[in-house]
């Protein structure tokens, strides 16, 4: 889709956070745009069950959240492209225009930037394969589907530490997996010292994923020590969680606005960005909740600051 059509709002990003923030700014009347990504719908597109989406008693697939916000937003008359973003530019002056992958420009009053982050995975076929089938790189979310299993988790900051002590409330046994020394270590000393006070967790130093076995599910890990070469299969893990790191979808921004800790987007008040008429929410400028639902929580947020903003320049 081309069109010359000059929105109230352009929101870049089809998760949580674009798509709240597109069912509010079109439900007050704003002509909205969202540049929904392709494929669209963000991170929850790859998780199977949601159980802590508030007002799902009974939980709901991540897919099928994403289709309803979709709904819900078109119905008040938001427009939706599944295109990515790859260019941005102008100013609240002179509008904001934006190029996407498939050729097109759009043109706005207002941008809410609202990308998300990509969580980094360890490349491995089998890893990719089982995704969503116990692999996940959430412990927040996915956790609870393991009550008292054998897991693993690879990494060695202070997500790891964080989600593998929160693993231990629902695991019988956590296994974490860390491809430096422990000397090495990322992490704080507080937050390792609490992992390694639990009882329920065993540090595996210098040791690596080799491959993730099972078909359908996760039935046991591969792992090789990087030092001596000794490869082990872990039988008895039945959940393989990736906390290695996350990054922010910024890439097309390029000085645009400012960026802030690990290349998330800098915010300056509330949903402010540093550029004036251009706004934020969810996970590219949050690095600590990165749940649906405070995505969510900050894409409403943001679109009553795009309203507010609007209705105070004219
Ligand atoms: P970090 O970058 O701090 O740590 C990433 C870890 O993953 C490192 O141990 C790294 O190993 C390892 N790693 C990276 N790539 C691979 C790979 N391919 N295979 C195996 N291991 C790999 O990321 P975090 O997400 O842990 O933290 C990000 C930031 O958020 C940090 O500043 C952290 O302090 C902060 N944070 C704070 C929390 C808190 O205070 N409550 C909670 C969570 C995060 P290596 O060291 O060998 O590179």
């Amino acid at each position: 889709m081309n069109d010359n059509k000059i929105y109230d709002t352009l929101i870049i990003g089809g998760g949580p956070a674009g798509l709240t923030a597109s069912i509010y700014t079109s439900r007050a009347m704003l002509s909205t745009l969202v540049i929904a990504g392709q494929p669209s719908g963000g991170q929850l597109t790859l998780t199977s069950e949601v159980e802590n989406y508030p007002g799902f008693p009974r939980g709901i697939i991540g897919p099928e959240l994403i289709s309803n916000f979709k709904d819900q937003a078109q119905r008040f008359g938001a427009v939706m492209v599944e295109e990515n973003a790859v260019e941005i530019s102008g100013s609240y002056d002179e509008c904001f225009t934006v190029k996407t992958d498939a050729g097109n420009i759009y043109t706005g009053r207002t941008v809410i930037l609202a990308m998300g982050a990509s969580a980094k995975w360890l490349g491995l076929e089998s890893e990719q394969r089982l995704r969503g089938k116990g692999v996940s790189a959430c412990a927040t979310c996915d956790a609870f589907f393991f009550k008292d299993k054998v897991v693993a988790i690879v990494g060695g900051g202070d997500a790891a530490m964080e989600e593998a002590t929160y693993l231990t409330k629902f695991a019988g046994k956590v296994y974490v997996l860390v491809r430096g020394s422990q000397q090495e270590m990322k992490a704080s000393k507080f937050m390792q010292n609490k992992a390694q006070n639990e009882p329920k967790i065993e540090f595996m130093f210098n040791t690596e994923v080799t491959e993730v076995l099972g078909q359908d599910k996760v039935q046991g890990l591969k792992v090789k020590n990087n030092l001596t070469g000794e490869e082990k299969t872990l039988n008895d893990v039945e959940g393989l969680f990736i906390a290695i790191g996350h990054k922010p979808n910024t890439d097309f921004l390029e000085g645009f606005v400012e960026l802030g800790k690990f290349g998330y987007i800098h915010v300056m008040e509330n949903t402010r960005t540093s550029k004036e008429g251009v706004f934020v929410a969810g996970d590219v400028s949050d690095f600590k909740y990165r749940q649906a639902v405070t995505a969510a929580g900050l894409g409403c947020m943001a679109a009553i600051d795009v309203e507010k903003f609007l209705t105070k320049k004219e």
